[in-house]
């Protein structure tokens, strides 16, 4: 008894969501980063800015030791 799966090919659309934290998640432009040093509190601020959306998608807080 054989019992293979045949995958059915959907189509996709022709957008391809890659595991890419540096690419806008709506557009897939991509993502320009600024980093904000405060210097009092020794925080990083990092921010993703989206370009083509004009949104801001990231912001991260690292803390330098
Ligand atoms: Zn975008």
């Amino acid at each position: 008894m054989e019992g293979r799966k045949q995958y059915v090919s959907k189509k996709k659309e022709h957008q391809i969501i890659i595991d890419d934290q540096n690419h806008c998640c709506l557009c897939g432009s991509k993502l320009v980063f600024k980093h904000k040093i405060d210097y009092l509190s020794f925080d990083v601020r990092e921010d993703a800015d989206c370009p083509s959306c004009g949104i801001r998608l990231k912001t991260r807080n690292h803390r330098l030791q």
